[in-house]
């Protein structure tokens, strides 16, 4: 890829942002086989406190661009969150299953971004088709019936390039250059908070602070205790409408805050940042070559810990897409799926998260949680698997629009290995002739073939829906559904038209 004052080759995909939605999404197109060009305006990593938690969703997706394992030694497992009162009492159990679940991994893992971000960078040193361009300030882009030209200033020497490429995806965060390009507008969900946010690394053992995070709900002070990995601790503490940033920021005033749960004797303080907490989404995210994921296209309060979740799930989404257009002679509307099922999936996130911010600020469970009702025992709460808005989908039910599962394969493998970066279907068995033919043609059109007798959840998951077959797309939701054997052939043709022509035998199994 040639970077000059003259564009010359076109990239696949220009990327504005490297924080981990822009370098997750790079890892995914490079792998699909397209080129790409991510241009970043920092040398480094953000280095303020930021993401300490994702979940199974998060960990499948780093599989896919094969971190997982890298990752994993850098977790801690989660057994979820409790909000309690100011005297104590549980107003609300979020507590997570300790096991695998049914994606393949745990449900709640905790992390220190910064960790995440330094080994996503390094996957991309080694991607023969992404090209990284640190301390590139895009300031332009202009569109036109081939691509678009991004043109940017070089910090480090001052001069004024471009690039091209066929589609452009603004990963730049919350105060996006491509969302204003895109021309968006924002949904605003109404919370806006102020919040100081201390990370600490405990000197000594405290285990009195508990595994679990912790919602201190206390309308006076509300705040969030969260255990992070190793000897990390997070604080989360609304700042008041009397105190400065500067006031917040003073080392005597975060002591004096953190004061019930530690001294200076215990821990030292890594970093503090004042935030301000929103919750928006952008109303439009995509024009014509530009796009938007990740914090660009929405914001949350971190109550749930899902604003990089939610950007994680939008490169998974989007990838597979760009590559179906741009190397498999998709039309460009397929991209018009991507906001249509990503929108409403995130704005079900963000709509709770901003309850339970409500929840932490006025201790008012039923208003948090409609149906529940607040007792002597604590309300029980369990992860939402909201489905994707309507996009590709062909139906509203379930489990169309929301992940497969993934059990380990009888060769040991996870289902997502086994069935590669593509297609898949999976399909119960019906007489030996018809197998036969259902395989072949899934080899002719490289979709992944899985027998569900194979692995006993996959059966199971297939008797509870009440189906033969699912086709599973390449970020792992299921595209359609086909109710007897004699019609799972017929998905086929749905992935026929989806599907990247990228080589794809490795992923045939
Ligand atoms: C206190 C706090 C706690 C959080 N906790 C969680 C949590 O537990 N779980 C969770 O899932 N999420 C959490 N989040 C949210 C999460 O950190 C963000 O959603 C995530 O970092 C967004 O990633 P991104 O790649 O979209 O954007 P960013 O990480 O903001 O990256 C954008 C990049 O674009 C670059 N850029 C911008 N403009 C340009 C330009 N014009 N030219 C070149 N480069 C440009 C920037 O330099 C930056 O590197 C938390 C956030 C905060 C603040």
């Amino acid at each position: 890829m040639s970077v000059s004052n003259e564009p010359a080759a076109i990239a696949d995909v220009a990327i504005v942002g490297l924080g981990p939605v822009g370098a997750t999404l790079a890892l995914l197109l490079g792998q699909a086989g397209l080129s790409v060009v991510v241009l970043e305006r920092e040398a480094e990593p953000y280095t303020l406190p930021r993401a300490v938690h994702f979940d199974d969703e998060v960990m499948r997706v780093l599989q896919t661009i094969g971190v997982a394992d890298e990752v994993l030694p850098h977790t801690h497992l989660s057994p979820g969150m409790l909000f309690v009162d100011a005297a104590g009492r549980r107003l609300l159990d979020w507590s997570r299953a300790m096991n695998i679940g049914p994606q393949g991994w745990h449900e709640s893992y905790r992390f220190h971004q910064p960790d995440l971000e330094r080994i996503l960078r390094r996957k991309l040193s080694t991607a023969p088709s992404v090209t990284v361009l640190a301390r590139r300030d895009v300031f332009a882009i202009d569109q036109d019936p081939d691509g678009a030209t991004l043109r940017f200033e070089d910090l480090a020497s001052g001069q004024l390039e471009s690039v091209r490429a066929r589609y452009v995806v603004g990963c730049d965060g919350a105060r996006s250059l491509v969302r204003r390009l895109i021309g968006s507008t924002s949904v605003d969900l109404g919370f806006h908070e102020r919040w100081l946010v201390i990370d600490c690394l405990l000197k000594r053992d405290k285990p009195e602070l508990g595994e679990h995070s912790i919602q201190f709900c206390e309308p006076e002070r509300p705040a969030t205790y969260v255990r992070g990995v190793g000897q990390r601790r997070r604080w989360e503490i609304t700042a008041k409408d009397s105190e400065s940033n500067a006031a917040l920021m003073e080392p005597a005033k975060i002591w004096q805050l953190l004061s019930r749960w530690i001294t200076p004797e215990d821990a030292d303080i890594e970093r503090a940042a004042v935030y301000m907490f929103h919750s928006v989404v952008a109303r439009k995210w995509r024009h014509e070559r530009l796009l938007i994921a990740g914090d660009s296209a929405h914001q949350t309060p971190p109550f749930l810990g899902q604003g990089l979740c939610a950007g994680i799930r939008d490169a998974s989404n989007l990838a597979w897409k760009l590559a179906a257009v741009i190397r498999g002679g998709a039309p460009g509307t397929l991209l018009d799926s991507y906001p249509s099922e990503r929108i409403p999936h995130v704005t079900e996130y963000i709509e709770l998260a901003v309850r339970l911010g409500g929840l932490i600020n006025t201790r008012a469970v039923e208003r948090a949680l409609p149906g529940a009702s607040a007792g002597d025992e604590p309300v029980r709460m369990s992860s939402i698997k909201p489905s994707l808005g309507r996009g590709l989908a062909l139906s509203s039910e379930r489990p169309v629009g929301t992940p497969a599962p993934q059990p380990r394969m009888p060769d040991g493998r996870l289902f997502d290995d086994r069935v590669g970066y593509g297609f898949a279907l999976i399909a119960r068995a019906s007489d030996a002739a018809a197998d036969d033919a259902l395989r072949r043609q899934c080899q002719q059109q490289g979709v992944a073939f899985v027998a569900a007798d194979e692995a006993g959840p996959l059966q199971a998951w297939l008797d509870q829906a009440g189906i033969s077959a699912a086709l599973v797309r390449p970020d792992r939701y299921v595209l359609a559904v086909a109710e007897t054997s004699a019609d799972a052939a017929g998905l086929l043709t749905h992935a026929l038209r989806l599907s990247p022509s990228a080589d794809r035998k490795s992923c045939a199994a």
